[in-house]
């Protein structure tokens, strides 16, 4: 058991952090006050490969493994949760779909752009009466000659402002439960007759991140646009979130990391009673016990990461993960606020975004209590 990265995974945490440092945290404070995320930016990290790290360099992706992806969100995350999750809905959500379902053609022809960075993707699942229940969703799509027509609303759909692709998955049987009776359609956003794209949803974090309800009346899409049969949908997706999970869990430990790191430097400099205030025992006990979690919630999630790259069972840890990580980064985050006092709680310092930017990863690809179901349904208590 090796609990340290080699050499090849230290270096491209080093490009990552880096990256992070110099790109992407000094546009992060506008970004969120603009509820916009930076197009150059984002044309930049295509660019560097930051949308195909774990992906087959035969098709035009890093050609890197599941571990350095959670590498390049716990960096990104630190400096700007909003760039973790438009770079994990991407990468682990919609293109994780084509690589494992499609077929070569498919691959060829929708997965390539994808991580090759000429193109962005998203993945629609959440409806306005389908959350952590899927089988509440009432998308159809009913078949008309050899194509198929998709009508309904997707909800909370990250990246779609400005996506190219999309994951969407619609019922083509409602006589029989959505497990059974969702299938998964590749469809272009920008260029499909009968889809609409709302205004970015107002949100309390991750305000960057493009996320929208996308609306699909009568779209037509050909047959050869379905992903991994008709019907088989529930399994595609519930196999995205497993892997989904890793990288919010990576995008947690991101977030708990930087603000504890900014709590720090501010406490150093920061001088009350005569003292800086982290050398009261109070400041330094919290300290310890925040890295403490940070440092679990990170072995939670190189330990699902690994687990996927030796093709081992993972969603369950993938869970966990999340679960723990999500925790974590409240907590932590709280607790930075906190240690900075009133200048916490202002905009002049990123803690403050990072505090509202960390509630989200107990909710989105699954909700703490969801990831609880997955955990206690693995562990045989029936
Ligand atoms: C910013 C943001 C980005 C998102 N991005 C995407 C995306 O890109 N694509 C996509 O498809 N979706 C996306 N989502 C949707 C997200 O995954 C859902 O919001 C999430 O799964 C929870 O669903 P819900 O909001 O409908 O809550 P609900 O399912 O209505 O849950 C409400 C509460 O009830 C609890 N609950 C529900 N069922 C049970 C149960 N059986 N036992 C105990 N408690 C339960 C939940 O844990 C939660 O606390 C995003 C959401 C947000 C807010």
């Amino acid at each position: 058991m090796d609990f340290k990265l080699d050499k090849s995974h230290l270096l491209q945490q080093e490009l990552f952090r880096k990256f992070a440092e110099t790109e992407i945290k000094p546009l992060a404070k506008e970004m969120d006050e603009n509820e916009v995320y930076d197009q150059g930016l984002l044309e930049k990290m295509q660019k560097y490969g930051f949308f195909g790290i774990p992906y087959s360099q035969e098709y035009g992706g890093g050609g890197s493994d599941t571990l350095a992806y959670t590498l390049c969100m716990e960096e990104v995350s630190k400096v700007d949760a909003s760039t973790g999750i438009t770079i994990s809905v991407h990468t682990s959500l919609c293109c994780s779909c084509i690589d494992e379902f499609g077929t070569e053609e498919q691959k060829q022809k929708y997965l390539r752009p994808l991580i090759d960075g000429s193109k962005i993707g998203c993945y629609g699942l959440t409806e306005p009466g389908a959350g952590s229940d899927v089988q509440g969703a009432q998308t159809v799509a009913v078949k008309d000659g050899d194509d198929w027509l998709i009508t309904g609303s997707k909800i909370f759909t990250t990246n779609s402002g400005f996506a190219d692709t999309c994951i969407v998955f619609a019922l083509t049987d409602r006589s029989v439960p959505a497990s059974k009776g969702l299938t998964a359609f590749i469809v272009d956003l920008k260029e499909m007759p009968g889809i609409e794209v709302s205004e970015n949803i107002e949100r309390m974090g991750i305000r960057a991140a493009s996320n929208c309800i996308v609306s699909y009346d009568n779209v037509r899409v050909s047959p050869d646009r379905i992903l991994g049969g008709v019907g088989k949908g529930f399994k595609i997706a519930m196999s995205a979130l497993d892997k989904g999970r890793i990288g919010i869990a990576a995008q947690a430990v991101g977030i708990a990391q930087g603000a504890l790191n900014e709590a720090i430097k501010y406490a150093k400099e920061r001088k009350q009673f005569g003292k800086p205030v982290i050398s009261f025992q109070n400041s330094q006990f919290k300290c310890a016990e925040m890295q403490t979690k940070i440092d679990a919630a990170r072995l939670l999630t190189w330990r699902a990461a690994k687990a996927k790259d030796n093709h081992e069972v993972y969603g369950p840890y993938a869970a966990a993960a999340k679960l723990f990580a999500s925790d974590t980064a409240v907590e932590v985050t709280r607790f930075a606020v906190q240690l900075m006092g009133g200048y916490g709680y202002c905009r002049e310092y990123p803690v403050e975004r990072m505090y509202r930017d960390a509630k989200i990863t107990e909710i989105y690809e699954g909700t703490s209590e969801v990831m609880k179901m997955v955990v206690s349904g693995s562990m045989k208590l029936k």
